[in-house]
């Protein structure tokens, strides 16, 4: 077991990367607090505990840190894509955008940092890890104004948290999945003026020539979150499919 005796909180719990990543890191040993702003979504997962958080509320945000305590692992995974470039892009895309991908994030991890700053004087590591993409400062796409920047203010504030505390036990890293297939990539493909040729675009960005699934992304979720990471602070973890060669 990879992360026995590790607490890890994990928000967008109810579907898609996030759930299977609740789902891999509680097999791996982990007692996992499965969070989602949909808390119905939250059904189905068995020996975790779970709890609605939407991460948009600061006060939400405020009451989940006070009954969770000391946690040894954070994943931020909640996230959404704006669709447009700039020139579609309206105020309040771009407001949302920020909020969820980027304030959202800091304000978790600001509230329960107190709490694993102590488990990590206790124990030596805490580890946080932080939901971003290629699509970010890593790599422009069409069509993901707000995304992309939003996407690479996470990398930027991942860096900044790992400087900061690199010194006291805690590591802080971000992920970049490349196209992963879960319920909100089927429903932009579904929103696509021709759906067929939507996924055929998905899908020929891979040069693996397919889309993600999530198994192939909770892996480096689970190591990053494990001590088999320890070594490892600050870096933007591609699971890419290849995009970036
Ligand atoms: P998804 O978009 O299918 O599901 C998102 C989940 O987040 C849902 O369960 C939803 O209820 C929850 N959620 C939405 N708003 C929330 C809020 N305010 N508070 C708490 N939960 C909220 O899941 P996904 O496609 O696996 O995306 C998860 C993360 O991975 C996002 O940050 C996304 O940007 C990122 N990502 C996805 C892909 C991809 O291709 N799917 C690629 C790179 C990065």
């Amino acid at each position: 077991m990879r992360l026995a005796g590790k607490t890890i909180l994990v928000t967008a719990a109810g579907q898609g990367i996030g759930r299977a990543s609740a789902i891999a890191l509680a097999t791996e040993g982990a007692r996992v607090i499965a969070t989602d702003r949909d808390a119905g979504l939250l059904r189905g997962l068995e020996g975790m505990e779970t709890a609605a958080l939407d991460v948009t509320d600061a006060g939400a945000i405020a009451a989940t840190a006070g009954r969770v305590g000391r946690l040894d692992g954070l994943f931020n995974c909640a996230g959404m894509v704006a669709q447009g470039s700039l020139l579609d892009l309206t105020d309040e895309d771009w407001d949302r955008s920020v909020a969820l991908n980027v304030t959202a994030m800091m304000r978790l991890t600001r509230a329960v940092l107190p709490g694993m700053l102590d488990r990590a004087a206790e124990t030596g590591t805490a580890s946080i890890l932080n939901m971003a993409s290629m699509a970010s400062s890593v790599k422009g796409f069409v069509n993901r104004t707000a995304y992309g920047a939003t996407k690479a203010a996470v990398i930027g504030l991942t860096k900044a948290i790992a400087a900061d505390f690199v010194g006291r036990g805690i590591r802080c890293n971000a992920l970049c999945p490349g196209t992963v297939d879960t319920p909100s990539l089927r429903g932009r493909i579904a929103a696509a003026a021709d759906p067929a040729q939507a996924e055929r675009d998905f899908i020929a960005r891979q040069p693996m020539g397919r889309l993600a699934t999530v198994g192939d992304i909770t892996p480096m979720v689970v190591y990053l979150l494990s001590d088999e990471s320890r070594f490892v602070s600050g870096q933007a973890m591609l699971v890419d499919g290849g995009v970036t060669i």
